[in-house]
């Protein structure tokens, strides 16, 4: 484990992030934009289930996580929050303007979108997030490298 903050539990910390990340969700479930005719195809293929809910938010910055705890294990894993183009929560993506021209964007994300799927939600996406990213650091856990292998159907 590289850094995990003292006195805290992977479910601890999980607990702290889910809240912030089902408002986001709800937030593009409200607001956001449904996916283009080529979108909903590109989800599909690359293992989407139900690509109709997907909602697309985009904001002129991603929002960080609210929790310092979070933040430092994010921080601690290689993940700069300051720039962060896009993030995915269960079937809300929300990207930082511009970032939705980038294909291979869109193929990372809905491949995450892909993940929440199968692991029955944010929760449980975010219970092997954290632990992904305290083991191997970002980009390097097995969720980071699924996604980037999607981004060559770009
Ligand atoms: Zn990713």
């Amino acid at each position: 484990m590289k850094y995990l903050p003292p006195f805290f539990s992977i479910d601890e910390l999980v607990g702290l992030v889910v809240p912030q990340c089902e408002e986001l969700a709800r937030c593009a479930a409200d607001q956001g934009l449904a996916l283009t005719p080529e979108l909903l195809r590109l989800a599909v293929r690359v293992g989407v289930m139900e690509p109709e809910k997907i909602r697309l938010l985009i904001v002129p910055r991603v929002p960080m996580p609210r929790s310092p705890e979070i933040r430092s294990v994010f921080t601690a894993a290689g993940l700069s929050l300051e720039h962060l183009g896009s993030i995915t929560q269960h079937h809300a993506i929300i990207m930082r303007e511009g970032q939705h021209r980038r294909s291979e964007i869109w193929c990372h994300e809905l491949r995450h979108v892909a993940h929440h799927e199968c692991f029955g939600g944010t929760r449980g996406f975010m219970t092997v997030y954290v632990q992904e990213l305290i083991h191997f650091g970002y980009g390097l856990g097995p969720l980071e490298i699924d996604a980037k292998h999607a981004e060559l159907l770009a």
